[in-house]
C-alpha cells in the first residue's frame, strides 16, 4: 500500500469548510424548524380537543364521529356540520351542530356504540 494513502486515511479531519459549515447549519436549521412545527401542531390539535363539556365543565369531552358536507337548503348549497362527543367525566353524550350544543338524536346514538356492537 503506498505511503500517501494510508497517511490520507489515518489522518484527522481536515478543517471544515464554509460551505460544509453552511450546509450543517441549513440542515439544523431545516430539522428545528420541523421539529417545531410538530411540537406547535400537536399543542394546537389537543387545545383544540380540549372544550369543557357543557355538562359538568370537565375537559374530558371525547370526539366521537363528525361530518362536515354540502346540503341543499331551499335549492341553494350551504355547508352543514355535526360532531359527536362524548363526556369521559359524567358520561353525557352531546351533539356539536354548528357550534351549538344539542342532544344527539336516535339515529346519532348508534356512533356511540362499539365498532363491532349491534346492541346498545
Ligand atoms: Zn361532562
Amino acid at each position: 500500500m503506498p505511503a500517501g494513502l494510508r497517511r490520507r486515511v489515518s489522518a484527522p479531519p481536515q478543517d471544515l469548510s464554509p460551505l460544509t459549515i453552511f450546509a450543517l447549519i441549513a440542515i439544523v436549521a431545516l430539522l428545528l424548524t420541523c421539529a417545531i412545527g410538530l411540537v406547535v401542531g400537536t399543542l394546537a390539535q389537543r387545545a383544540e380537543n380540549r372544550r369543557p363539556c357543557p355538562e359538568c365543565g370537565e375537559l374530558k369531552l371525547r370526539f366521537v364521529e363528525g361530518i362536515s358536507a354540502t346540503i341543499l337548503v331551499h335549492g341553494q348549497r350551504a355547508g352543514d356540520d355535526w360532531s359527536l362527543h362524548e363526556c369521559s367525566a359524567c358520561g353525557a353524550r352531546l351533539k356539536d351542530h354548528r357550534g351549538t350544543w344539542e342532544p344527539p338524536s336516535d339515529s346519532d346514538l348508534r356512533h356511540f356504540l362499539p365498532k363491532n356492537s349491534t346492541t346498545p
